[in-house]
């Protein structure tokens, strides 16, 4: 074996984990300081390039660590200024990252999973099945890399953890990952309020992310009642939609935020003026607003998007209870980059 596949790609470790590793190495505490700004600030991506650090102390980070790049094998433009990334990882696996442009953002949809155990059934990525977490490095590569591809120009302004894969069945990377995102003096500086992630309700883990961070929480809600919460997502049949509200209404928030839940618009399924009312209801526990996703279809998908008249008649039943209720027509519909449409599909090029 090559010494190569022993050594860590350094964005593994938090910098508290850095700076233990100093510590048994002799080195100084503050070193990991330096190290975190050149990889997450100036998106170093050699040890070389460190002048502020003394070649001894550069020579010993080589042989212990490297500094992992994705590898990307496409990217794709859509109509509507929207690119998807495929990136290929070190053990030949595939993800997907979206960069969705906005008149004043630019948002980065991040995956945190290669597939997705959850099953829901209107989800491609959930067709694939669910094959491995992402590591820490491999969930903030995604931002490094595609801030590189854009250059200096223009930043992205926000993340979502919208992407492949429950981000709280990967609780421990994806939480040191948000931890370096957020980290505003040596990591990738992304406000808390900037950070956004979306569940499909793993309660459980829920006030643990409240615990341990102050990112936006979303909820893919999707439907009014357990019965077809049930059926269309299985993880309502081990944590009710009464359990997910009240783990919701506990979720600590700050003066202004609230939780935002996505309720995906299928036709005959769950969009008819009963639903709304019941959504109506069920969420008033919660400060929340909410996005409604007029069904992505793809081929082999079993349900259809709700027409247009329907979608209006739910928006305004909730806007009339009260509920900030917005209409999420989504990006990148053309290069198969909307919600739910990620599979990671890599053609041979
Ligand atoms: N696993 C997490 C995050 C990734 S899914 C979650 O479920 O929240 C991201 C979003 O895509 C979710 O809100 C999900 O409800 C939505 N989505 C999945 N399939 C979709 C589809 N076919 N059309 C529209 N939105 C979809
Ligand atoms: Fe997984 Fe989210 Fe898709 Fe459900 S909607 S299968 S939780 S990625």
């Amino acid at each position: 074996m090559t010494s190569l596949t022993t050594k860590i790609d350094i964005k593994e470790l938090t910098r508290d984990q850095l700076v233990m590793w100093l510590n048994e190495h002799d080195i100084r505490p503050f070193r990991a300081g330096q190290v975190f700004k050149w990889i997450y600030m100036r998106q170093a991506d050699s040890f070389d390039t460190m002048t502020d650090i003394s070649k001894g102390v550069r020579d010993l980070f080589k042989s212990h660590f490297t500094i992992n790049r994705l590898e990307r094998v496409r990217l794709e433009h859509s109509e509507d200024g929207t690119r998807k990334y495929l990136f290929r990882l070190h053990d030949g696996k595939y993800i997907e990252s979206v960069l969705i442009p906005e008149k004043k953002r630019l948002t980065l949809c991040i995956s945190s999973q290669v597939g997705c155990s959850q099953g829901c059934k209107f989800c491609l990525t959930a067709k694939g099945g669910y094959k491995r977490n992402l590591s820490t490095g491999e969930i903030n590569a995604q931002i490094i890399d595609v801030q590189n591809e854009l250059g200096a120009s223009r930043n992205i302004t926000s993340i979502v953890l919208m992407g492949m894969g429950e981000p709280l069945a990967n609780y421990k990377n994806v939480l040191s990952a948000v931890n370096i995102m957020t980290d505003t003096d040596f990591g990738l500086k992304f406000s808390t309020r900037r950070v956004t992630i979306s569940t499909s309700g793993l309660v459980p883990r829920l006030s643990d992310l409240g615990r341990d961070t102050k990112i936006n929480l979303a909820i893919s809600l999707n439907a009014s009642d357990n019965k077809t919460r049930n059926e269309l997502m299985p993880i309502n049949r081990k944590y009710s939609l009464e359990s997910l509200i009240e783990a919701c209404s506990r979720y600590p928030l700050l003066p202004r935020q609230k939780v935002t839940f996505e309720y995906i618009l299928i036709k005959g399924v769950n969009d008819s003026t009963d639903d709304a009312r019941r959504l109506a209801k069920l969420l008033k526990p919660v400060k929340s607003k909410i996005n409604l996703i007029p069904l992505n279809e793809f081929a082999g998908c079993e349900f259809k998007r709700s027409d247009d008249s329907a979608i209006h008649e739910f928006q305004d039943i909730l806007y009339k209870s009260g509920y900030p209720a917005i209409i999420r027509h989504s990006r990148g519909n053309d290069i198969s980059a909307a919600c739910g449409q990620l599979s990671a599909n890599a053609m041979p090029l």
